[in-house]
C-alpha cells in the first residue's frame, strides 16, 4: 500500500499513514498526534528525489 507524507497544521507535526486507495479517499484523515483534521497532504518521497535531467 502507498504511504502518504502529512503535516499537521495544528501542532505542525510530520507524520505518515498507509492507505489504500478507499481510505484516502475518506475525509478522516487526523493527525496522530494531537487529533487534528487539519492536515496537509506532502509530496511524495519519490517527488523529492533530485534527479535533474537539463
Ligand atoms: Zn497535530
Amino acid at each position: 500500500m502507498p504511504v502518504y507524507d502529512f503535516t499537521c497544521l495544528k501542532c505542525n507535526k510530520n507524520f505518515t499513514l498507509t492507505l489504500s486507495l478507499k481510505e484516502y479517499g475518506k475525509d478522516k484523515l487526523k493527525c496522530p498526534s494531537c487529533g487534528s483534521g487539519k492536515v496537509e497532504q506532502k509530496p511524495a518521497a519519490f517527488f523529492a528525489v533530485t534527479s535533474r535531467k537539463s
